[in-house]
């Protein structure tokens, strides 16, 4: 089973809950922990794993033979990203901007572009306790994150939980890191933004028709506009975590909450029951 964690905005708690959901899930069984927030990957601050393993992710992008090169143009016509330039003496190539579709080296009538490859970031995984652990990193100032997050999903483990730490908002790689869950929590925060960018999430979840539902983290006790949301949408709201300044003292220290407060471990299991009879519904139905 997949579970995703995501988040209209930052800042809501979402990795507080992903990883305590792994710690609470490993006391039972096979768990593996994919932070594909890899931008900004911080999982393994709380998760602390043992790291011993490091690969490379790349992608494809062209690479131009001038020598062979006719400057005909069609490479820059048939890229939909204007990753290619056709100046009067050479073609130049902005491999920021390539998605690597194939299509100029596919369509280039003298045969002047060969594939070649670009690093966008690297892999790491290891283990922390049961937990297999496996995030990415993106290079600073790379843009490219889709390829990166798809590749530390293909690290999925069968048989196991497989908790899916999803970037923030709603763009295309938070639609990566999402895509193919059987469930996804949305977490927010009793405050107008977290409900604005909640509702974006759950927008774009149930365009990709994935069961989903809210966890409001920091709740202090004024959560109707949340209540309300959730209610006329249909939407389960699982958990609530109350505000807690222990909780916010530990979380800077690189502590769980359930670790504050052992007592959330009961939160936490009834929130991984919760998913499990929503998945295991959507499961049975598909
Ligand atoms: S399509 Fe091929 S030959 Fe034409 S400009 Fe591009 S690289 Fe040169
Ligand atoms: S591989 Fe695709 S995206 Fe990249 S430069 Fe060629 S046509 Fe453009």
């Amino acid at each position: 089973m997949i579970v995703a964690v995501a988040s209209g905005k930052g800042g809501t708690g979402k990795t507080t809950v992903s990883t305590s959901l792994a710690l609470v899930a490993a006391e039972k069984g096979k768990v593996c922990f994919l932070d594909c927030d890899v931008e900004e990957p911080n999982a393994h601050i709380i998760l602390k794993p043992r790291l011993s393993g490091q690969e490379a992710v790349r992608v494809r992008v062209p690479v131009i033979e001038q020598e062979r090169c006719t400057l005909c143009g069609r490479c820059a016509d048939v890229c939909a990203f204007h990753a290619l330039v056709v100046l009067p003496q050479e073609v130049m190539v902005f491999s920021p901007m390539c998605h690597g579709c194939g299509g100029c080296w596919h369509l280039c009538p003298a045969g002047a572009i060969h594939p070649g490859w670009r690093e966008i970031g690297q892999m790491e995984e290891g283990e922390c306790g049961k937990i297999r652990f496996v995030h990415g990193r993106l290079k600073v100032g790379e843009a490219m994150s889709p390829p990166l997050i798809r590749a530390v999903k293909q690290r999925a483990q069968a048989g196991a939980l497989n908790i899916v730490d999803a970037p923030p908002g709603t763009s295309c790689p938070v639609v990566a890191a999402v895509e193919g869950a059987d469930f996804c929590l949305l977490v927010t925060e009793p405050t107008p933004f977290g409900l604005h960018d909640l509702e974006l999430a759950w927008e774009m979840v149930s365009q990709l028709g994935i069961p989903c539902g809210v966890v409001v983290n920091r709740s202090d006790g004024r959560d109707e506009p949340v209540e309300e949301f959730c209610r006329t949408r249909n939407l389960p709201l699982l958990m609530r975590l109350p505000l807690d300044r222990d909780v916010a003292r530990g979380y800077a220290r690189g502590i769980p909450p359930i670790a504050v407060h052992p007592a959330w471990k009961g939160h936490f299991r009834e929130l991984l029951h919760a998913i499990s009879e929503r998945a295991g519904l959507k499961c049975a139905k598909s």
